[in-house]
């Protein structure tokens, strides 16, 4: 729950929006917590949907999980940064907090199909990194499907034939990792996250501090 032995940069920094994206399987909720569980600084942002709770998810804290009418009630309050409809449930990114959090220094990690990171990035284009995540082979995103806790056949059949159909967007992203190797694939997360807070947009103080090093200030 520490951040040492990440340096701490130069001034204030403004937070950035962290999008990851994979078909269903290939590890985003699995690299998403290794990264919140290093970084306090960086937050999940919690998203609504109509799909029923896994065994180990929580409301609240994977997802708040909602009725068709509480979510379309949401969509007529203008609740959502962005909400798409997959594989026949709804799902969508309360705006809630999200500006507060960039303001305040910290990341906020999104965990959204191909049409929600192309809504975030529509709306936010200077504070969304979008990183796209492989599976090594489709066999191996068909065994983490099965072994998934709460998953039936039925399920991973389905998930199975929409896989491509995200596969397919992979070129709309800035990152691709391919997760094969978990610590790998971790490792290179990682170094994106840390790389893309030195973007010289991100970094607050630096018209101050130049103006002080030209003798302006
Ligand atoms: P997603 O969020 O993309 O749907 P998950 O993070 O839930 O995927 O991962 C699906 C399953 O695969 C989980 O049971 C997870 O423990 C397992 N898994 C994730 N990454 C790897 C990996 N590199 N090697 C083997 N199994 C993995
Ligand atoms: P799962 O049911 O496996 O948790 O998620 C199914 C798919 O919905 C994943 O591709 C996930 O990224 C996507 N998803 C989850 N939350 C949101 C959201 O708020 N908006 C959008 N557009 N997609 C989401």
């Amino acid at each position: 729950m520490s951040n040492s032995g990440h340096p701490k940069d130069h001034g204030r920094r403004r937070g950035l929006m962290l999008v990851l994206s994979s078909p269903s399987g290939a590890g985003k909720t699995t690299l998403s917590k290794m990264l919140l569980d290093e970084f306090s600084d960086v937050k999940l942002s919690v998203s609504a949907t109509t799909r029923e709770p896994r065994p180990n998810e929580v409301n609240g804290k994977d997802y708040f999980f909602k009725t068709q009418d509480e979510f379309r009630a949401m969509i007529d309050r203008r609740e959502f940064l962005e909400w798409a409809h997959v594989f026949d449930k709804y799902y969508g990114t309360p705006k809630a907090d999200t500006e507060a959090r960039l303001e305040d220094g910290q990341d906020v990690l999104f965990d959204v199909d191909w049409q929600g990171a192309d809504a975030l990035h529509d709306q936010m284009p200077n504070d969304v990194v979008s990183v796209f995540i492989l599976p090594p082979s489709i066999a191996a995103l068909e065994e983490r499907l099965k072994n998934r806790p709460g998953s039936s056949p039925d399920m991973v059949a389905r998930r199975m034939e929409d896989a491509k159909r995200e596969i397919m967007h992979w070129r709309r992203y800035d990152y691709v990792i391919v997760n094969d190797s978990l610590d790998v694939a971790y490792q290179r997360l990682k170094r994106i996250l840390l790389v893309e807070r030195l973007k010289r947009l991100r970094q607050l103080d630096l018209e101050d501090l130049v103006r002080g090093l030209l003798g302006e200030a």
